[in-house]
C-alpha cells in the first residue's frame, strides 16, 4: 500500500491489533495491578476478542471504512465494563464518522480521522497531556504523524515516526501523578508506574505502523 486504506487495511489493522493486545494481556494486566484494579489486559482482550468474532462473521468487501470503524466501536463499546471500553469505543466511532462514506482513505484522510478519534476520547474523558492516560501516547502520536506527512513522509514512513512518538509518550508516563482515572485515586502513589493504557495505545498505534506501511 502506498499511501492509501481502504476496508481491507483498516480490518488488517483491527485483527493486528486484536493479536498485540492478546500477546500483552498479562502484561497490561500487571501494569493496572500496580496502578488500578489489574484488569486491563483482560478488559481489552475481551473486546477486541468480540470485535474479532464480529470480522469473522461476514465478508467486510463492500463494507466502507467508517463503517468498519464503527462496528468496531460499538462493540468495544457494548463488551468492555472498564474505562477503557467506552474510550476505546468512541475513538473508532469518532473515526468512523470523520471517514463518513469514503471508501479509501489517503494518508491526510487517515491522520485527520486519527486525530478526530482522540477528540472523542478527550470528549468522553476530559484527560489532558500529562494526565497519565491513553491520550499521552495518542496525543504524541498524532502530532508526529501530522508532521511527518506535512514534511513529504508517505504514510507509511509517517506511521512510524508516529509509533515511535507513541513508544515515547508510554515511557513517560511513568515518573507522572496520575490525575485520571482510578490511578488518580492513588495520588502520589502512582508515581513510578507506566501507564496501562498508554501502553495499549502504543499498541494500537504500532499494529497501524506494521500493516499500514
Ligand atoms: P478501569 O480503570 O475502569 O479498570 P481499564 O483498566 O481497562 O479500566 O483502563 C485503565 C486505563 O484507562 C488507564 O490506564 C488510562 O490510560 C485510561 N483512562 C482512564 N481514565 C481515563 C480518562 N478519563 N481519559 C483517558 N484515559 C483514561
Ligand atoms: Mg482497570
Amino acid at each position: 500500500m502506498s499511501g492509501t486504506a481502504g476496508t481491507a487495511e483498516l480490518e488488517s489493522w483491527i485483527r493486528a491489533f486484536a493479536e498485540a493486545i492478546s500477546a500483552h494481556a498479562e502484561e497490561l494486566t500487571r501494569l493496572d495491578s500496580a496502578i488500578g484494579d489489574a484488569d486491563h489486559g483482560a478488559n481489552m482482550a475481551r473486546g477486541m476478542t468480540a470485535v474479532v468474532a464480529k470480522l469473522d462473521e461476514g465478508p467486510q468487501d463492500g463494507t466502507a471504512p467508517g463503517v468498519l470503524l464503527k462496528q468496531v466501536g460499538m462493540t468495544l463499546v457494548s463488551t468492555v465494563g472498564g474505562a477503557s471500553g467506552p474510550l476505546y469505543g468512541t475513538f473508532f466511532l469518532r473515526m468512523a464518522t470523520a471517514m463518513g462514506d469514503r471508501t479509501e482513505l489517503g494518508a491526510a484522510g487517515f491522520a485527520e480521522a486519527f486525530r478526530a478519534g482522540i477528540g472523542g476520547i478527550v470528549a468522553r474523558g476530559k484527560a489532558e497531556a500529562g494526565d497519565k492516560t491513553m491520550f499521552d501516547a495518542l496525543a504524541p502520536a498524532a502530532d508526529a504523524l501530522d508532521a511527518a506527512l506535512a514534511a513529504g513522509d508517505e504514510l507509511g514512513a509517517a506511521l512510524r515516526a508516529a509509533s515511535r512518538a507513541a513508544d515515547a509518550g508510554r515511557d513517560a508516563t511513568t515518573p507522572l501523578l496520575a490525575r485520571k482515572g482510578r490511578a488518580s485515586y492513588l495520588g502520589e502513589r502512582s508515581v513510578g508506574h507506566q501507564d496501562p493504557g498508554a501502553t495499549s495505545a502504543a499498541l494500537l498505534v504500532a499494529a497501524a505502523a506494521d500493516v499500514l506501511a
